[in-house]
C-alpha cells in the first residue's frame, strides 16, 4: 500500500497520522521543527501545546467540548489517550502535563510500525508525486507553504489573521426588545428583507456603552503579530477611541430601521446581529470584531438592550491565524476542490482549539485511509459533535445573505452548531415547566444523549 503524507506534526497531524497507521496504511509524518520553528512553539515534540495546558471541560453530558472528548475516545484518539494518561488536577476540566503529553504522543508515533517521521519543512506545495496528502500545518503555517496554498486558492481565500465578532445563541436574545429587519428592508440573494436582529440604544445607553468600551482592558498583540488592522475591520474599541460618534456612523448606525416594538421612537444607535449558521441558532454581532479582554466582553455587550441575558457561543478576537475559506474551498470530505489529492486538517480548516484541531485530524486521517483502501467512509451525522464541527467547516455556514459573500470565521465546538432537537422534556420532577438554566441544561443533556447514540450507530455501521 502506498504511503499517505501528513504535513505538520501538531495536534491535528499527529492524530491524523495515528488514525491512518491504525487503519493499516503506511504514513509519513513531516514536521519542520526543530529545523525550522514557529513564533509560538518551543520544543521539537509532536503535539506541542503552545499556550494553555487545558483541553477544557470533560463533562460529556452538558458540555459540547466534553461531548467531543467522549466521541474521540470512542474513536480511539491518540491525543485523548495520551491526554488522559498525563492528566493533572483541574476540577471538571481535562488539563495535561504538557511535556509528558507531547513526549508520549511522539513516542507512540515513533514506535508504530506504519509511521515514519521525517523532520523538515515542506516549503511550497507538496511534490506532485505524493498522491494523498493531509496538510495540518496549523495557525502558524510556514510562509513558503502558505504561499503555495495561496497559488491554488487565490490570495483572498487564505487569511493570515482572524477578526472575530462575538457570536450569540439566538435563544438568549430578548426578542421582546430586539426585532428582525434588514436596513431599508432590503432583500439580497438568499435574504428575506428581515435577516438581521436589531437591538436599539437610546442616547444615554449609547454614551454609557462608549464609556465602558473606552475604559475596558484590551489584549495586546504579541510582538511577532504586528498590528493587522485593515479597512472595514477595525476593532470597535479602536473606532470608539477615534471619536465617540464613530460607531454611530459605522456598525451602530441607526438608519433604515424601524423599531417594531416602538415605531414612533427613533433609536439613537442600533447593534445588528446576522445569522451565522444555516440552523439559525447562532447570530454574530455585525462589525463587532474586538480585542477587548474576554472577561470584559460579556459584561459590556450585555449592556445592549435585548442582549441583557446573551449567552455567547464565542467572544470576539483578532489573532494571527492562517486558515482557509473552507466552506468555499473544501468538499465535504475535506479535500481541496482545486486539487483533491490535498486534504486539510486542524486549525487551518477553520476550527479553533487543541481538541477541535485533533478531532478534525482524526476524521481526516480516517477519510484518507479509507480512500486509500478503496472503502470510502461516510461522514459522522451532524447530530454528533464531530459531525457538527465538520458541518461548520464545510457546509453549515451561510455564504450569502443580503450583503453578499460572508466571511467565514474559526469556531470552537458549541451547542449552537448542533441541529435543534424537538420534544426535549421541559417539565421538572415537580410537574412545573423548566425555565432558564434548568431548561438550558435539559436541552444540552438531550443533545449530548442524542450525539452518543448517533456516534455509536456510526461506529457500528462501519465495523
Ligand atoms: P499546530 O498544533 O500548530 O501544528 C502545526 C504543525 O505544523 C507545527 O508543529 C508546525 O511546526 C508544523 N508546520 C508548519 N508549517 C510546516 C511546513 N511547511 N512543513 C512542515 N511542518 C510545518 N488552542 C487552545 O485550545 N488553547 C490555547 O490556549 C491556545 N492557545 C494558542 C496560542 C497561540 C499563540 C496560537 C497561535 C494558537 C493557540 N490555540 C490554542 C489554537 C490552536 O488550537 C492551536 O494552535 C492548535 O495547536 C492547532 O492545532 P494544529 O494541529 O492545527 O496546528
Amino acid at each position: 500500500i502506498a504511503s499517505i503524507h501528513v504535513v505538520g506534526g501538531g495536534l491535528a497531524g499527529s492524530e491524523a497520522a495515528w488514525q491512518i497507521a491504525e487503519a493499516g496504511v503506511p504514513v509519513i509524518l513531516h514536521e519542520m521543527r526543530p529545523q525550522r520553528g514557529t513564533d509560538a512553539h518551543k520544543t521539537e515534540g509532536l503535539a506541542e501545546l503552545v499556550c494553555s495546558n487545558s483541553f477544557r471541560s470533560d463533562d460529556s453530558s452538558s458540555n459540547a467540548v466534553g461531548q467531543l472528548h467522549w466521541e474521540m475516545r470512542r474513536l480511539g484518539s491518540l491525543i485523548m489517550a495520551k491526554g488522559d494518561a498525563h492528566q493533572v488536577p483541574a476540577g471538571g476540566a481535562l488539563a495535561v502535563d504538557r511535556d509528558g503529553f507531547s513526549q508520549a504522543v511522539t513516542a507512540a508515533l515513533e514506535a508504530h510500525p506504519n509511521v515514519t517521521i521525517e523532520r523538515g519543512e515542506i516549503a511550497g506545495l507538496p511534490p506532485a508525486d505524493w498522491d494523498k496528502v493531509i496538510v495540518a500545518t496549523g495557525p502558524l503555517t510556514s510562509p513558503a507553504l502558505a504561499e503555495g496554498i495561496r497559488s491554488l486558492t487565490g490570495a483572498s481565500e487564505l487569511a493570515f489573521f482572524d477578526a472575530i465578532a462575538p457570536i450569540v445563541h439566538f435563544d438568549s436574545i430578548d426578542m421582546d426588545v430586539a426585532w428582525f429587519q434588514s436596513r431599508y428592508d432590503k432583500a439580497g440573494p438568499g435574504g428575506t428583507g428581515a435577516d438581521y436582529i436589531n437591538c436599539p440604544l437610546d442616547r444615554e445607553q449609547y454614551e454609557a456603552f462608549i464609556d465602558a468600551l473606552l475604559a475596558a482592558e484590551k489584549t495586546e498583540f504579541k510582538e511577532w503579530e504586528g498590528t493587522p488592522y485593515f479597512d472595514g475591520c477595525l476593532p470597535i474599541e479602536v473606532m470608539a477611541e477615534r471619536g465617540r460618534e464613530t460607531l454611530r456612523w459605522g456598525p451602530m448606525k441607526p438608519v433604515g430601521l424601524t423599531n417594531k416594538h416602538n415605531p414612533t421612537v427613533k433609536a439613537y444607535a442600533v447593534v445588528q446581529l446576522r445569522q451565522d449558521n444555516a440552523l439559525g441558532t447562532l447570530f454574530n454581532m455585525t462589525g463587532f470584531q474586538t480585542k477587548l479582554k474576554y472577561g470584559e466582553q460579556a459584561a459590556i455587550f450585555r449592556m445592549i438592550p435585548g442582549l441583557e441575558n446573551a449567552e455567547f457561543a464565542r467572544l470576539g478576537g483578532i489573532h494571527r491565524n492562517t486558515y482557509l475559506n473552507s466552506p468555499e474551498l473544501l468538499d465535504p470530505q475535506l479535500r481541496l476542490k482545486a486539487d483533491p489529492r490535498l486534504r486539510f486538517a486542524g486549525q487551518i480548516t477553520g476550527c479553533e482549539g487543541y481538541v477541535e484541531s485533533a478531532a478534525i485530524g482524526l476524521l481526516t486521517g480516517r477519510l484518507a485511509a479509507a480512500e486509500r483502501l478503496g472503502q470510502p467512509l461516510s461522514l459522522p451525522p451532524a447530530t454528533t459533535a464531530l459531525g457538527a464541527l465538520v458541518n461548520h467547516i464545510t457546509g453549515g455556514h451561510i455564504v450569502t445573505i443580503d450583503e453578499g459573500p460572508r466571511s467565514f470565521q474559526p469556531m470552537n465546538i458549541n451547542f449552537g452548531l448542533f441541529p435543534h432537537i424537538e420534544g426535549v422534556a421541559t417539565m421538572g420532577p415537580d410537574g412545573k415547566r423548566l425555565k432558564g438554566p434548568a431548561k438550558s441544561l435539559a436541552r444540552k443533556q438531550a443533545l449530548t444523549a442524542r450525539a452518543k447514540i448517533e456516534m455509536d450507530g456510526w461506529v457500528r455501521a462501519k465495523s
